[in-house]
Formats: C-alpha cells, sequence, structure tokens
C-alpha cells in the first residue's frame, strides 16, 4: 500500500479540486476505509460555492461506502476487509450531547482546541466528514470513535442501493419522522430533491395516506410518484396552499416536511398545517426567516415546528440498511449518474448545475 492517495479538496470558493495527500495514520479509536463508492452532497455544492466555510485543503464528502482497510487497536465488533458505511454525521456516542439525546450535535473533541463549551454540545459539530475533518471524496478516509459509527453492509446489497443511507436517506427519514405522521394523516411535503424524495418514501412507510409533494420540476414530481406521492403539485402552475385547502376541505394537512431551505418553503408549509399540525424541517437557511402572523395563529395554533440534521451511528445506519435490505424501498433508483473519482471535477460540475436529469452521482475511486 502505497503513503499517498487522491483526494477531491476545497482550494478556494468556485474550486474543488483534486490532488495528493498523504493517507492518514490510524489512531486507537479510528477505522481507515478504503471508499469504493462515495457521491455529492447538496451541501458540498454550498461549500464549492463559498457559502458554506471551511478550511482550504480540507477533503470534501460525508458519505463513505467502503471496506475496512485498517482498524484501530480500541475497535471491537468489526474486521479489517469487512464492507461497512458510515453516518455522514460521526459523534463521539460517549459525549454529553449524544448522552442528552442530541449526537448530532456533538463537540467535544472540540473542546481541547477551545472552539466549544466544557460540555461539548456544539450545533451540527457532530458532522466532521468534510467540514472539520478530512472527507470521503478520497481514496481513503478515517473514520473517528469508529466503534459507534461503522456499520457492515448486509451481504448481497451493492453500493448503490447502500449510497443514501449515510446522509440523505437518514435526514429524509428523519423529516419524516419529525412530522409526527400516524397513519392515515396528510402530509405536504415542500422541494423533491434526493432529501425530499427519502422524506416522501419515509412518510408512506410511517403510515401517511394522502401524500403531496411540491416542486418546480416535473421530471423529479415524476420520481416522487415512485417514492410515495399520491398527488403532486408543481408550484409554477398552482396556488399550493390554495390546493392543499381544497384536497383537504378546508381542515389543512397534519404536516409538512420542508426540504429546501427559503422563505417561500417555509412559509408555504406553515400555511398548508392545520392547527395543532406539525411543520418539519429539513432545509439549510441561509437567511433569517420571516414567520408569517396569520398562518402562525399569532403564536397560539398549537403548532410544532422541529428541525433536525441528519442522524448517525451504527444502530441509526443498521435501520436504515435493513429497510433496503427487506426491500420495503429502493432508493437506488436516486443514483442518476457514474464518475470515476479522478473526473470528480466534471461531476462537481454536472451535479452543481443539475444537468441531465441529475439526482445523486456514484463517485469511484
Ligand atoms: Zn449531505
Amino acid at each position: 500500500m502505497s503513503s499517498m492517495m487522491k483526494a477531491a479538496v476545497f482550494v478556494e470558493p468556485g474550486r474543488i479540486e483534486l490532488v495528493d495527500k498523504r493517507i492518514p495514520e490510524v489512531g486507537p479509536n479510528d477505522a481507515l476505509i478504503r471508499i469504493t463508492t462515495t457521491t455529492i452532497c447538496g451541501t458540498d455544492i454550498h461549500i464549492l460555492k463559498g457559502e458554506y466555510p471551511v478550511a482550504k485543503g480540507l477533503t470534501i464528502g460525508h458519505e463513505p461506502v467502503g471496506v475496512i482497510e485498517k482498524l484501530g487497536s480500541a475497535v471491537q465488533g468489526y474486521k479489517e476487509g469487512q464492507r461497512v458505511i458510515a453516518g455522514a454525521i460521526c459523534p463521539n456516542f460517549n459525549s454529553y450531547a449524544a448522552q442528552d439525546g442530541a449526537p448530532s450535535q456533538d463537540g467535544s473533541y472540540l473542546i481541547p482546541s477551545g472552539l466549544c463549551g466544557c460540555h461539548g454540545l456544539k450545533a451540527t459539530a457532530g458532522w466532521r466528514f468534510g467540514n472539520l475533518i478530512d472527507g470521503t471524496q478520497a481514496e481513503y478516509v478515517l473514520v473517528p470513535d469508529a466503534e459507534g459509527n461503522l456499520a457492515p453492509i448486509p451481504d448481497g446489497l451493492t453500493d448503490e442501493q447502500v449510497l443514501m443511507c449515510p446522509d440523505i436517506m437518514s435526514t429524509g427519514f428523519k423529516g419524516a419522522e419529525n412530522a409526527n405522521i400516524r397513519i392515515g394523516d396528510t402530509v405536504v411535503i415542500f422541494a423533491q430533491g434526493p432529501i425530499g424524495l427519502c422524506a416522501t418514501a419515509g412518510a408512506r412507510l410511517l403510515g401517511a395516506s394522502t401524500i403531496i409533494t411540491v416542486d418546480g420540476n416535473n421530471h423529479r414530481l415524476g420520481i416522487s410518484k415512485k417514492m410515495g406521492a399520491d398527488l403532486t403539485l408543481n408550484f409554477k402552475n398552482c396556488d399550493v396552499v390554495a390546493e392543499v385547502m381544497k384536497i383537504t376541505n378546508g381542515r389543512g394537512a397534519d404536516s409538512a416536511i420542508e426540504a429546501l431551505g427559503t422563505q417561500a418553503t417555509f412559509e408555504s408549509a406553515l400555511r398548508v398545517l392545520k392547527p395543532g399540525g406539525t411543520l418539519s424541517s429539513l432545509g439549510v437557511y441561509s437567511s433569517d426567516l420571516k414567520i408569517p402572523l396569520s398562518a402562525f395563529a399569532a403564536g397560539l395554533g398549537d403548532h410544532r415546528i422541529n428541525t433536525a440534521l441528519c442522524p448517525g451511528g451504527k444502530e441509526r445506519m443498521r435501520r436504515l440498511l435493513n429497510v433496503v435490505a427487506s426491500g420495503r424501498v429502493d432508493l437506488g433508483v436516486l443514483v442518476t449518474h457514474s464518475y470515476k473519482l479522478e473526473d470528480i471535477v466534471a461531476a462537481y460540475d454536472l451535479f452543481a448545475h443539475q444537468r441531465d436529469g441529475v439526482l445523486k452521482i456514484a463517485i469511484k475511486p
């Protein structure tokens, strides 16, 4: 094994490039994974554009599928050579944040560098790959706190079938779980990108019986029907709030899931809700939100607003892999393109410009 590898790093806004990097040393709690497939996330496009700041020279990417190359001396329960995934979010499950029920907000490892309070709770800091430590768009990635974060891939599943588990499926399903869906519910899901499509699949699995999806792209609305949408609304051709009120006989939806991160989608998600309904927000917002007074019933409507970052960890990953293995949903259909790691700059260009019906791109070292 050579000591060097290829990795896609952030150079400056507008530039992510492939460079040679040293393969990392394996500490006692780490695992070195040889990446067999990874992908590009919408969040990586925010990084590329300079809208989400990361350190120059950081390897990007947070969706690993691969093989254990080397295990740290303290890591129990896995074998070198085993096929695994790890969550996009990889907290230390001994942390205060994890024991407080919010592992994705674990900043415990930042305490020694003074970047986090003494209790280690720091918003989004459980997201380490391609954010705070080197990520997965490389030949190898080092998984920290590996015993809590690695999940073996069930026999017979391809890389493409499990590629959504680390992030997109975990996030989208969390959006459905946070919507407090009950059997028979009416749910409206705003935006049908990969995460919104997974939220749609999650809403169906949880028992929603009228699933209404909203997007401006008819191709994506077509795919959302395959994921479980009963009705699709193109916001360019209709007044979405009025349509939902018509469909529900003026009652309003039991819950709404926001999967984009804009004022317009957040506000519409609130306006379609029944009193007592739940707004589950997944989007990454880039400016202050305004809450409209009427839709919010002046604060007296018993509404709930839930936010989430992708859940990680081996138990979460085991459940998601089990959903795939049982055939309950097929998210492999979201993988529309495949590129070699050496061509990742072209893959970023395709993905950033949403050409050619792209949803997710398999990147293979
Ligand atoms: Zn992501």
